[in-house]
C-alpha cells in the first residue's frame, strides 16, 4: 500500500524514539483525500477503507513503516522548553511523490509517546477537521503547507474542556517535519556533531543546491529566511493568522505547519488575535513578520558553531547579517504579491505607499479584507460600486481610488490580463470563521455534510460560482469577537 523509504529513521538515529500508535476501539474513515493519495503514489481504493482507517488511526502499522516520535525543543510564547517533541504524533514514514519529492506521512492524535509530558496523546474531531479544512484551503490558495491525507475517528471519547468529544487522528503530509525547534533540541544539549548531521540532512532534503558547499550552514540560514519571508508574506496577503508561531511550529522547509488556533481575518485590523491563550497579542496578525524574524534568530543561534567553529564573533556577525536581511526579503515578497492583488505589473517607487494607503482605509472602517480586494477587479473593469458598498463610510476609499486609478493608467499590460491575475490573487472563498465553526459543530454531532461541503468549496477559492454566496460573506455582525482554542 505504501512504498516507504524512511530516511529520517535510517540516517538520524538518536533524533527520535521508535514508537507505536495506541490501539483504539473502532477506527473509522471520516474523510480521505484521494487526490493527494494519488499524488503520493498511494492506492486510494485500498486506503479509503477500514484497513486504511486502522492505519491512519495509528492502530496498525503498515508494512515498511518505521513509526517514530521526533525529538524537538522550542520557544513557546517566548519561553524556552528544552524538550517538547512529538507528544501525540508519529512520523509513520516517508514516500516519494509523483514529482520525485520526499514527503512525510505523519499521524497527529495517535496516543502517548515518551514526549507526552502531562498530555493524553490524543486529538478530538473538531481540531482534526479544522486542520483538514484550513490546510487544504491554504493549499488551494497556493500557500506552502502541510496537507491532510485522511481524518479518522477512533471510536473513543476523549475528555476536553467542554466534556467528552469523539477521538480522532489526522494523517498529514509534509515535505518534512524539521522545525526550528529540532535544531534547538540539539543546540540546547551542546551536541554540535548532531547539529551538523541535522543541518546536512536538512540541506540534502530541502536545499540540495547547498550540499557540500563550504559556506552551506550560513547558506541554509539564508535559504530558510527567504522561504519563510515568502511564506509569511502569503499569510499576510490572504489575511491568515497562524496564532501559535512558536519555534517548534516553524518549519525548515518553509511550509505552514500546525493549524491550531489559526483563523482568517474578516475586518482588517493588524491587532487581530483569535487565540484564547495569546493574552499579550504576541502572535497578532500584524506581528507575524516580526515574530518570524525572531524565530529565525533562534535558528541562527543554533547554527553559530557550524558557521564558524573557530571565531564566534565572526559567526555572530555573519548570521546577524542574514537575519537583518529578513525585513527586506519579506517586504519584497509582500509588495510583489500586493501589486498583483492591485492589478499592477510595473514596479513604481510609490507602490508601497499606495498599498498601505488602502490598508489604512480598510482599518479605519474595519472593512472586510478579502471582499474588498476581490471587488477591486470590478473597479478596474469600470464599476467601483461593489468596492464602495463594502465601506460603511466610503469617504476614505473615495480619496484613495483616484490615486490608484491614475497609477493604473501607467500600466502597459491589457486590463483583461491584469484583471485575470487579480482574480487569481484575491480569493472569493476563504475559511470563514463562522462557517468553519458551524461545520465543526455539526461534525462533532455526527453530521459531516457541512464539513464536506466547505472542504469542496474551498478547493477552488478563486472561481466565483452561483449558489455559493453564503460562503463568500463575512461573519454576521452580531457574532461578536471570534475566539479559537488549541
Ligand atoms: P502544539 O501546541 O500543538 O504545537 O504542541 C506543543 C507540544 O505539546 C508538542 O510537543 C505536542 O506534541 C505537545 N502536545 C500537544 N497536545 C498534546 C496532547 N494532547 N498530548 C500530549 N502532548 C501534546
Ligand atoms: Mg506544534
Ligand atoms: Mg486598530
Amino acid at each position: 500500500m505504501f512504498n516507504f523509504d524512511n530516511s529520517y529513521a535510517r540516517e538520524l538515529e538518536g533524533f527520535y524514539v521508535p514508537w507505536k500508535g495506541a490501539e483504539v476501539p473502532a477506527p473509522k474513515m471520516v474523510r480521505f483525500n484521494g487526490a493527494l493519495a494519488k499524488e503520493l503514489q498511494l492506492d486510494p481504493a485500498a486506503l479509503d477503507s477500514d484497513e486504511g482507517a486502522a492505519i491512519f488511526a495509528g492502530h496498525t502499522a503498515p508494512e515498511g513503516a518505521s513509526p517514530l516520535a521526533m525529538a524537538y525543543a522550542g520557544h513557546q510564547f517566548g519561553g524556552f522548553s528544552a524538550q517538547l517533541g512529538d507528544g501525540r504524533a508519529l512520523l509513520l514514514g516517508e514516500v516519494i511523490d509523483a514529482g520525485g519529492v520526499r514527503r512525510d506521512i505523519h499521524l497527529k492524535g495517535s496516543g502517548r509517546t515518551p514526549f507526552s509530558r502531562g498530555g493524553d496523546g490524543k486529538a478530538v474531531i473538531g481540531p482534526v477537521l479544522r486542520e483538514y479544512i484550513i490546510g487544504e484551503a491554504m493549499h488551494a490558495l497556493g500557500v506552502p503547507t502541510t496537507r491532510a491525507l485522511a481524518a479518522v475517528t477512533t471510536g473513543e471519547d476523549i475528555m476536553r474542556q467542554n466534556g467528552l468529544e469523539p477521538g480522532a487522528v489526522l494523517a498529514r503530509v509534509a515535505s518534512s517535519h524539521l522545525r526550528v525547534g529540532t535544531f534547538q533540541f540539539f543546540a540546547a544539549r551542546g551536541e554540535t556533531e548532531k547539529l551538523r548531521q541535522l543541518a546536512d540532512y536538512a540541506i540534502d532534503r530541502h536545499y540540495p543546491e547547498l550540499a557540500g558547499q563550504p559556506g552551506r550552514y550560513l547558506g541554509l540560514l539564508a535559504a530558510v529566511r527567504d522561504r519563510q519571508a515568502a511564506l509569511i508574506a502569503q499569510w499576510m496577503l490572504f489575511g491568515f493568522v497562524h496564532g501559535v508561531m512558536n519555534t517548534d511550529n516553524m518549519t525548515i522547509s518553509g511550509e505552514t505547519i500546525d493549524y491550531g488556533p489559526c483563523a482568517f481575518i474578516d475586518g482588517y485590523d493588524p491587532a487581530t488575535v483569535f487565540s484564547s491563550i495569546d493574552h499579550t497579542g504576541r502572535y497578532a496578525y500584524g506581528n507575524q513578520p516580526q515574530i518570524a524574524q525572531w524565530n529565525l534568530a533562534r535558528l541562527a543561534e543554533t547554527l553559530l558553531d557550524l558557521i564558524n567553529p573557530d571565531d564566534s564573533e565572526d559567526a555572530v556577525a555573519k548570521a546577524g547579517e542574514v537575519i537583518n536581511g529578513f525585513p527586506a526579503a519579506y517586504q519584497r515578497a509582500w509588495l510583489t504579491g500586493m501589486r498583483t492583488k492591485l492589478g499592477m505589473v510595473r514596479e513604481e517607487a510609490e507602490d508601497l505607499e499606495l498599498a498601505t494607503g488602502l490598508l489604512s482605509v480598510l482599518e479605519t472602517q474595519n472593512a472586510d479584507f478579502t471582499r474588498v480586494f476581490r471587488s477591486l477587479s470590478k473597479t478596474v473593469a469600470g464599476d467601483a460600486s461593489a468596492s464602495r458598498a463594502l465601506f460603511a463610510n466610503p469617504a476614505g476609499f473615495d480619496v484613495w481610488l483616484p490615486l490608484w486609478q491614475s497609477r493604473l493608467e501607467r500600466e502597459d499590460a491589457p486590463a483583461e490580463t491584469r484583471i485575470a491575475a487579480m482574480n487569481k490573487a484575491n480569493p472569493v472563498y476563504i475559511p470563514r470563521n463562522h462557517m468553519v465553526e458551524a461545520a465543526l459543530e455539526s461534525a462533532t454531532r455526527g453530521d459531516l455534510a457541512p464539513f464536506e461541503r466547505l472542504v469542496d468549496v474551498l478547493a477552488d477559492p478563486f472561481t466565483e460560482r452561483p449558489g455559493l454566496e453564503v460562503f463568500a460573506l463575512g461573519a454576521p455582525s452580531d457574532l461578536g469577537a471570534y475566539t479559537t482554542y488549541c
